[in-house]
């Protein structure tokens, strides 16, 4: 497998990077690329702005068709993309859940009136979504989820409680998972609403992290409207349209994800190195073998998505979350080794340094996007054809 550029690709590699480099300047540049998983608040505003400077260049949604607002760009052109990104330490972007999650799901299953309406400000960066699945008691087992809506005139109105609703704070839309039919059970019944944030049905608590910041919330739905039109799908058929959205979260922006990793196995080097840390074998011998796992982790990525069966086909894409969650788990515990004692410095208003953060935000790694347990269940029970996993039985049946 050949990883060099093709003459075109390294031309529109070079487009990028000269982009960015004239772009990434003043206020933008300051933030040092903050701005990522763990690190959401940062900056938030500079880096809403940054969006719509993307956006009016036609540097979001690269990979959208041109008649979406997309660039058509190949799989190639866009982990090109990402890591020029990275390598140019451009803002952490705040589109992501639009680009990434709705904007697909619209394309692939909204009406023509929902993609006029919705795509838009997604490219343009003037909207910014959050995703409204998990609930208290449904997380892993999502289709016991309890949130409802029904119909009053030419409107839903939602009653409900969404949990770990990343961004909700700060968007304008959620895409909500919610049961519209009260008699249905499981994944019956379910309709994917598209629900304005501002209004005065919908209340937001922020949920406080162990890094102190507040990424995710509780989303309280009383009484809270949508118009009829913002349902995805037909009504009831809820649960493919919110499998498809899953199916596009994992793609090309795990390569993104693991450039930023490879910038903090670089990071972490630099301070072996600057602290005498390098001297021992043991820390020598851990970061060589993070060093061939990432590499592994960047060449199983790229195999993946440039594949036959296209990007996030299982259990391809079980594998590759359980290793990159896992690797990134154990690589930040060795940063912590690394750093030192300093590494245990922490308190109110200490501001944490990117190797703490890294280590305390990895800690949720491997639960979001299917935790790791539930990766293990896919690849034991369709790679390994292992038993299948008993279904729960419904409250009040033994
Ligand atoms: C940082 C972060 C951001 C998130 N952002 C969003 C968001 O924007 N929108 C959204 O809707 N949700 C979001 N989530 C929620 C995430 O999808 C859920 O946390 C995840 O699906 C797990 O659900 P749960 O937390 O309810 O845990 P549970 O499903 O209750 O699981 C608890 C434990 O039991 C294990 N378990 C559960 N079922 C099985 C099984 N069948 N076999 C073996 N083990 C099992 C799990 O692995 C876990 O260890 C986010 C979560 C995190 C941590």
């Amino acid at each position: 497998m050949d990883f060099a550029d093709t003459p075109a690709e390294a031309a529109f590699r070079e487009e990028v990077a000269q982009w960015l480099s004239e772009h990434v300047v003043d206020e933008f540049a300051a933030l040092g690329g903050r701005g990522g998983s763990g690190d959401e608040s940062f900056g938030f505003e500079v880096r809403r702005e940054w969006e719509r400077v993307l956006g009016s260049a036609g540097w979001t949604c690269l990979g959208w068709p041109v008649e979406y607002g997309g660039r058509g760009a190949s799989i190639a052109e866009q982990v090109i993309f990402n890591e020029e990104y990275v390598r140019a330490k451009a803002p952490g972007r705040v589109g992501v859940l639009g680009e990434g999650l709705l904007g697909p799901t619209l394309i692939h299953y909204g009406t023509d009136a929902q993609k006029q309406r919705f795509l838009p400000p997604i490219v343009a960066g003037d909207e910014l979504w959050c995703q409204g699945y998990s609930e208290p008691n449904a997380g892993s087992d999502l289709a016991s989820l309890k949130t409802r809506a029904e119909l009053d005139g030419d409107e839903w109105v939602i009653n409900g409680q969404k949990v770990w609703t990343s961004l909700a704070h700060q968007s304008d839309w959620c895409f909500v998972m919610c049961r519209t039919d009260p008699t249905s059970e499981r994944h019956q019944g379910l309709s994917y609403l598209l629900v304005p944030m501002d209004q005065p049905g919908i209340e937001v608590r922020p949920i406080q992290q162990l890094t102190d910041t507040s990424e995710f919330n509780e989303v309280f739905f009383d009484n809270a409207r949508t118009h009829v039109d913002n349902v995805v799908g037909a009504p009831g058929d809820g649960w493919k349209v919110g499998l498809a959205t899953l199916a596009f979260e994992r793609g090309v922006g795990l390569l993104g994800h693991l450039l930023s990793f490879r910038r903090e196995f670089d990071a972490v080097v630099a301070i072996a190195q600057g602290n005498g840390a390098s001297e021992n074998p043991i820390v020598r011998d851990r970061l060589t073998k993070a060093y061939v796992e990432l590499e592994i982790l960047r060449a199983t990525t790229l195999r993946s998505l440039t594949g036959v069966d296209g990007p996030a086909a299982a259990p391809e894409a079980s594998i590759l979350k359980l290793f990159w969650s896992t690797w990134h788990q154990n690589f930040s515990t060795l940063a912590m080794d690394v750093v030192g004692l300093e590494a245990m410095t922490t308190g109110k208003d200490y501001d944490l340094d990117a190797e703490q953060r890294a280590f305390l935000f990895s800690r949720s790694e491997t639960i979001y996007g299917g935790s790791n347990e539930i990766q293990r269940n896919i690849i034991g029970e369709r790679v390994l054809g292992l038993p299948v996993e008993p279904k729960p039985t419904p409250q009040g049946a033994s």
